[in-house]
């Protein structure tokens, strides 16, 4: 029965808590760390109601204490995948059929819970599991997976309102429908909110969901499942395992029902799925949704009007805020010939400054990078560009895995644009600089435009409105989130939609009604309210 269109108005922003110096905040927070670090967790896999544990148990650690035990996750094997899949498949009739407020409702219980209840929880275990300092891991794990969740809330109910027109004698509509079969959500290490919001804003669609996260992200992942299960989640609903990608990649990359892939990582491995998608095209009953985001090698374009001071910090915050470790963080830099000399200096005497640590340490603005894995593959860069007499490392280039898997924030100079750490992601705090004739602007846009395959974020830093200007159009595809005068991290949700294109993913923009209509597939409704009852039409007749 529909005895109402209900309304779902913008929300405003979560506001940052800013954990200053003798703050209550600032006490909690760091009362609650000292609890998860004294309390390890035994973290199942949830799949309907059941919380699964499994004889494979793997240790969690804090990427700047290596040694350090968080607690444990249970891992799954191949039948974990299909009791998944088969749970969420099982839950999709009631899902899809209860009345959008209460879908909304969970999602909007789930966010206040993130928002007051749980908000140390999740903040402290984006902290220690993933390596974030407390203002990183505060912007990501309460603020934006808060924010994707009340701004989805309000954009689906936008969505909803959309409804074709109608003739005199009939009526048309438009219904919204959840896609048939289920959803994949494959989310990365890097962002606690991509995390739930994978899994989430599919879910809010109606769908129903088998979520898998990276292993480096599960201490906070399990909390996030706490809440929506708090929050009134039905079983089933969403279905949080643990598996090796290519293990749950044979199950649901060939399961009849597979509806879709909600995906956040890295390009090679989105195209791993994509071809096998593509290869098993005649399984499945619907075309896929096939929605990533992948990696990026974003640019700082500096023009020669520029404030010196302006571009080295849009470079310090943009290549070292999570060690480098964001799909936006940039990495490649342009410094015109006539600033050059002055915003090295400025950088290097800057980055002196920094301190790395601990994250418990909250004067830290440098941490770990994530694991091992990681670890050697950044150092392997920073070892060749030592070899190689064509760069040299201006800054940093320091390591130590003893503790933790700390790298210094390091600037490598390059006099060859399309040197390797130019044009590769390296996912780690490590920037690359080039010095272009300052009178040669436009051809050096040309070279930022054509230099990596990726197109995800990039920044002009000028006074110049012309420069802006041509920087805007020139660069108008090589980044999906542009910036002027800023950092290129940071997109707030609601108030820059983030995504790239070319090898940076599909740019359905999360946090935004484009990604929602992914999730969505439109059934047209036209009734006749008097049908005809004569075939004929008045052409018909001949006098
Ligand atoms: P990743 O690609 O290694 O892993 C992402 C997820 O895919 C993980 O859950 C992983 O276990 C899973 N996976 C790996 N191989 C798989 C396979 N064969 N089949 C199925 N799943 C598989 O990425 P990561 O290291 O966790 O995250 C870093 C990457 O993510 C970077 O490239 C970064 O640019 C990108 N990223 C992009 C955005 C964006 O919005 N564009 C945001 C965050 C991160």
């Amino acid at each position: 029965m529909t005895i109402g269109t209900f309304s779902y108005p913008s929300p405003t922003n979560e506001p940052i808590v800013q954990y200053g110096p003798g703050t209550p905040e600032k006490a909690a927070l760091k009362k609650r760390i000292s609890e998860l670090k004294h309390s390890p967790v035994d973290i199942p896999m949830f799949i309907g109601g059941e919380c699964i544990f499994t004889d494979k148990r793997i240790a969690i650690n804090p990427p700047f204490e290596k040694n350090f035990f968080l607690g444990q996750f249970n891992e799954g094997e191949e039948q974990h995948v299909h009791q998944a899949v088969d749970a969420a498949l099982a839950a999709k009739e009631g899902w899809e059929n209860i009345s959008w407020e209460n879908r909304a409702h969970i999602f909007l219980k789930a966010a206040d819970l993130l928002a007051t209840k749980y908000r140390y929880h999740i903040v402290g275990t984006t902290m220690l599991g993933q390596g974030k300092n407390v203002y990183q891991a505060e912007i990501d794990a309460a603020c934006e997976f808060i924010d994707f969740i009340r701004f989805n809330v309000h954009y689906l109910s936008e969505i909803y309102k959309q409804q074709p027109l109608s003739s005199p004698g009939m009526h048309n509509r438009v219904e919204w429908r959840p896609l048939e079969g289920f959803v994949l959500a494959v989310s990365p290490f890097n962002f606690t909110a991509i995390g739930g919001n994978l899994a989430a804003s599919a879910a809010l669609c109606g769908n129903v969901v088998v979520w898998k996260p990276a292993y480096t992200q599960i201490y906070s992942a399990n909390i996030i499942m706490q809440v929506f299960k708090e929050a009134g989640l039905p079983d089933g609903v969403i279905n949080l395992i643990y598996v090796d990608g290519p293990i749950l990649g044979k199950v649901c990359f060939s399961h009849p029902d597979f509806a879709g892939v909600h995906f956040t990582g890295s390009t090679n491995v989105f195209n791993t799925m994509w071809q096998t998608i593509g290869q098993n095209i005649s399984k499945f009953k619907s075309y896929p949704r096939i929605v990533g985001e992948t990696g990026g090698k974003d640019f700082v374009m500096i023009h020669k009007s520029a404030n010196v001071d302006v571009a080295v910090t849009a470079l310090i915050r943009g290549a070292f805020e999570f060690q480098g470790q964001k799909c936006s963080a940039a990495s490649r830099a342009y410094l015109p010939s006539n600033l050059s000399a002055a915003i090295k200096s400025k950088l290097i005497e800057t980055l002196a400054t920094l301190k790395m640590g601990t994250v418990e340490d909250f004067t830290n603005f440098v941490n770990a990078v994530i694991d091992e894995r990681a670890f050697d593959k950044i150092v392997g860069f920073i070892e060749s560009a030592r070899k190689d007499s064509s760069v040299k490392i201006i800054a940093g280039g320091n390591y130590d895995k003893s503790v933790g898997y700390f790298i210094e924030p390091t600037v490598i100079e390059t006099s060859n644009p399309k040197y390797k750490t130019m044009c590769e992601e390296i996912f780690g705090p490590v920037l690359t600089i080039f010095t272009y004739d300052a009178e040669h602007f436009e051809e050096t846009l040309n070279l930022v435009d054509t230099t990596s395959p990726y197109a995800l974020t990039g920044a002009i830093i000028a006074q110049d409105r012309f420069a802006v200007e041509l920087a805007t159009n020139k660069l108008r595809n090589s980044a999906g989130n542009f910036y002027v005068n800023d950092k290129p991290t940071g997109a707030v949700v609601g108030q820059q939609p983030f995504g790239g294109a070319r090898g940076s993913g599909t740019n359905d923009k999360a946090g935004s009604l484009i990604n929602l209509y992914r999730w969505l597939s439109a059934r047209t409704v036209k009734e006749v309210l008097v049908p005809a009852t004569d075939y004929g039409y008045p052409f018909l007749g001949e006098v």
